[in-house]
């Protein structure tokens, strides 16, 4: 068995909704580490305790909770009796290895128990001299390089000596679901892993130019979707939309407003199947003033389609900063893989100041409720994106 103290960071200030928070958060590190023997995540003060039965090695282990969402940070946890011979002795051995000559210490007692009959500077004062004494390394009380925790409580006494970063944020499905429209390009794979981190469920959707459903599922959108769940062992659904009834519609129809008017129909469509999935908002990977059917005025037109909300967690980013996030996230390659999106077809000249009065004008001549009811009844498809 291997133990883990998991810090939840946010989670600790969200009162009444804290046992749903941490039900979730074990739900999906059991996930995570699906194929152990068994996960026991239990509330342990103001932290969570993660016990995995499991032949997977401490590295797997790690890395997979590196990766959830709603972690804070998390420290390979020993569990000794609440004794003191019995903490001194699991303390050095924590030690070992990690403190030496070469760098600094302390050791930092709390007492949960107060009924222990050691005060907490006596342990970190004895259980230090002992350190120094099988490691030659100096105390340091400010900014040391290693810290040895212990906490004491009645019945048991934890000790830790490396705390790992986790992934920060909420854990997924805490925050409701969102539908994401999600594009081939750069900036949407990025949208989608920011509200996974902030707790949210993932829906995706896409609008593709491809001949048949067949290719859609092969596609490159298939593994940009894995791209952005499987390092966190989500799972989600991705529509495909196929765009051609929407082409045919607009290939005789000369007009600067087109990206205008096809973004109010795919927001159209995204809003129809996110009441059919409960979803509370829709996601784009828009930021302002970036290409022209993202100037203020467009955007403007575009909201307009939907009366759900439209979250755009990239609105203030800069392309650079975007790019640098995909390529963090992992998305990237994936992202500058050539694919025909239905955009570029009308990018040629297109409005950044499109007329309301001409949007219309197209909508009307294209009958957009027709294409919507025929395009989701036939040319709509789902794939489950599993890790
Ligand atoms: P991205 O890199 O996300 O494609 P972009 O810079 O190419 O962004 P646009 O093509 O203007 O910008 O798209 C803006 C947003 O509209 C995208 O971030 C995405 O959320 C949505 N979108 C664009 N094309 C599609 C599509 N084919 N299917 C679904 N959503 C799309
Ligand atoms: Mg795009």
């Amino acid at each position: 068995m291997q133990t883990y103290i998991v810090h939840f960071g946010e989670l600790g200030l969200k009162g009444r909704n804290r046992v749903f928070f941490i039900r979730q958060l074990a739900e999906n590190i059991r996930a995570a580490l699906h194929d152990a023997q068994e996960t026991e995540v239990t509330p342990f003060h103001s932290h969570v305790l993660v016990k995995v039965f499991a032949d997977l090695s401490a590295e797997v282990i790690e890395a997979r909770l590196s990766k959830v969402f709603g972690i804070a940070y998390f420290a390979p946890t020993v569990i000794t009796p609440a004794d003191f011979e019995a903490i001194s002795q699991a303390a050095l051995r924590l030690a070992e290895g990690v403190v030496t000559s070469a760098t600094t210490f302390k050791v930092d007692t709390t007492r949960g128990d107060k009924q222990f009959p050691i005060f907490s500077q006596d342990m970190d004062r004895e259980i230090g001299a002992r350190i120094v004494a099988q490691t030659g390394a100096p105390v340091k009380l400010k900014n040391p390089d290693v810290t040895v925790n212990i906490q004491i409580y009645e019945d048991a006494a934890y000790c830790f000596v490396r705390r790992l970063p986790g992934a920060g944020g909420l854990p997924v499905g805490v925050s409701g679901r969102v539908l994401t429209l999600f594009s081939g390009g750069i900036d949407s794979p990025v949208a989608a892993h920011m509200m996974l981190k902030r707790g949210c469920t993932l829906d995706l959707l896409h609008f593709h130019l491809l001949p048949n459903a067949e290719l859609a599922r092969v596609s490159k959108i298939v593994d940009m979707a894995r791209a952005v769940l499987a390092p966190h062992y989500l799972a989600a659904p991705l529509y495909l939309i196929s765009a051609a009834p929407f082409e045919a519609a607009m290939a005789d129809i000369n007009t600067r407003a087109a990206t205008v008017v096809f973004r109010r129909f795919i927001m159209r469509a995204a809003e129809r199947l996110a009441l059919h999935r409960k979803a509370l908002a829709l996601v784009t990977g828009e930021s302002i003033g970036q290409v022209a059917s993202q100037t203020l005025p467009n955007i403007n037109l575009i909201s307009q389609a939907t009366t759900l909300p439209i979250l755009r967690p990239l609105i203030g980013y800069d392309k650079a900063e975007i790019v640098a996030a995909a390529q963090e996230i992992g998305t990237y390659d994936l992202s500058i893989q050539p694919y025909k999106d239905p955009c570029s077809i009308h990018a040629r000249n297109p409005a950044t100041w499109a007329s309301p009065e001409e949007v219309q004008r197209v909508e009307d001549e294209i009958d957009v409720p027709t294409l919507l009811e025929t395009t989701l009844r036939d040319y709509m498809d789902e794939v489950w994106i599993e890790f």
